[in-house]
């Protein structure tokens, strides 16, 4: 029988990139995750340079009869990036970024982050629409739906792909688009963690910034209820410009906010306005004007700083634990339950609770038309734990139940793929919804065998 040993050196014979087995000196560091929570222990971790590198490794896993997963940013919660004993592909290594000016499009590398992106795209005043923390991965974050600041404006992540290209089970490599393998394109927009290893996403590009007006609005807790209430009747009227969300959080312990304050909950309204920023400082303003704020801060910004405003919340390594569910609306109701679940004290300084506003271009598009189905709910909300001790755990994680549970009454009963944790992985038909059978159909048609896990 092969050792571990023996069978990375049958890989590295046909592979550019290199190759880690649990001897390799790198091994560790190659399979730490942001989620501090994960501890898999693949057999190989081949560190993939280019597509080439892709089909050779895709075939090898294919004639071992090994698992594979896919490591893109390594921001996934539920840590699906790694597996125990199968091959990893990791792509970090591969995260090249080009923009075409004239045609308003980028390629973008997997292994890109949205910072690596942002960066390329912003030189020409361009952008697409991404998540809140700029760590992350372009790939993970793309193939599950991708919300951000910009979404409300353009749609999703997934609304903005032009084509993608990706190995499939059998070491193809396809292009998916309107066109060329629609089916695949298809699921590939928001079902398409497990379906192949995407090596190229071609995103449509926005003009946007490079300045963008910006709100911070954080009031006490004892005013929550009546302040989200105003947000919410705020952002039902909003332009779509408007890309804000609204959150529970500790107050930074740093200026401006009021010492007296520091580390106690509050409600926070953070967001931009994807336009002209004189027109964008004045609605944000608005929002800002409301009630008696402890900081409000409405500012132009650089487009590439607003998406770096959460990255330093939620530290690499840290313990995390996230439930989420889409909200029928905030109602009255919902807003009561909330202010009471936030009763039970926060388990780290990492944790938050998230009302991602949704609506405006990304309710436009139709349920059916990519395997993204949540269209209709108005909020998206995550009830997300990060603490720094193992032995918080337990507390850390019944407090994200509790608030979960809390909420369910207003929930739609769909759950976003790409907040679902560890023991969320039964929920497909939440996630998924009406299009989980075309899904599945299109899972088995490409990977009949169940190469990626
Ligand atoms: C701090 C933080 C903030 C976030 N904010 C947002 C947000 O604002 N909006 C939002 O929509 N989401 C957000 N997310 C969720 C994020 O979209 C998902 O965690 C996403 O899966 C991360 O992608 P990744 O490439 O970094 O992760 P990874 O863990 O590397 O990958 C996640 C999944 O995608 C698969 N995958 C990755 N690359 C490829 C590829 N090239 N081909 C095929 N499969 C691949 C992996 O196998 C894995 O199953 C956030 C996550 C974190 C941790």
């Amino acid at each position: 029988m092969a050792t571990k040993n023996s069978t990375s050196k049958l890989l590295q014979d046909d592979f550019r990139g290199e190759v880690l087995n649990p001897a390799s000196p790198d091994y560790d560091q190659a399979r730490q995750l942001w989620n501090g929570m994960i501890d898999r222990r693949p057999a190989l971790i081949a560190r993939a340079r280019d597509v080439n590198d892709v089909i050779q490794a895709v075939n090898f896993a294919q004639s071992q009869g090994m698992r594979v997963s896919v490591r893109g940013g390594g921001h996934g919660v539920a840590g699906t990036a790694l597996l125990d004993d199968g091959l990893v592909i990791d792509l970090s290594g591969m995260h090249e970024v080009e923009v075409n000016v004239d045609q308003r499009s980028a390629n973008v590398g997997p292994g890109a982050t949205l910072e690596q992106m942002d960066a390329a795209t912003q030189a020409h005043g361009l952008a697409t629409t991404g998540g809140v923390d700029s760590r992350t991965g372009v790939a993970g974050l793309t193939l599950g739906g991708g919300m951000g600041w910009l979404g409300r404006s353009f749609g999703l992540s997934i609304d903005n792909l032009l084509s993608l290209d990706v190995v499939t089970a059998d070491g193809e490599l396809r292009r998916a688009s309107e066109d060329e393998n629609p089916d695949l394109f298809w699921a590939l927009r928001g079902g398409g963690a497990g379906l192949g290893v995407v090596t190229n996403f071609e995103f449509r590009l926005h003009p946007v910034g490079p300045e963008v007006a910006t709100i911070q609005v954080f009031h006490p807790l004892e005013r929550g209820g009546e302040a989200l209430r105003f947000f919410r009747d705020f952002m039902a009227d909003a332009p779509d410009a408007v890309g804000c969300n609204a959150f529970a959080m500790p107050v930074p312990p740093v200026e401006p906010f009021p010492e007296d304050q520091h580390g106690k909950i509050a409600i926070a309204f953070v967001g931009c306005h994807s336009g002209p920023k004189e027109i964008g400082l004045g609605t944000l303003q608005s929002l800002a004007d409301h009630g008696e704020p402890m900081l409000q801060m409405v500012q132009a910004v650089s487009y590439c700083d607003m998406q770096k405003s959460f990255n330093e919340a939620t530290p690499d390594g840290a313990r995390y634990y996230w439930k989420s569910q889409y909200l029928q609306d905030l109602s009255d109701a919902a807003i009561d339950s909330l202010i009471a679940a936030l009763d039970t004290p926060f388990p780290g300084p990492f944790s938050a609770v998230a009302i991602e506003s949704l609506g405006g271009a990304i309710g436009r598009v139709k349920p059916e038309a990519t395997a993204f189905p949540h269209r209709s709910a108005p909020f998206n909300f995550g009830i997300w734990a990060g603490w720094e001790h193992a032995a918080d755990d337990e507390q850390a994680i019944a407090w994200t139940r509790g608030i979960y549970e809390a909420m369910l009454p207003h929930s739609t009963g769909g759950v976003y793929a790409n907040y679902l944790d560890r023991d969320d992985q039964d929920r497909m038909q939440a996630a998924f919804g009406a299009n989980r059978e075309r899904l599945e159909k299109i899972r088995k048609d490409h990977d009949p065998l169940r190469l990626f896990a």
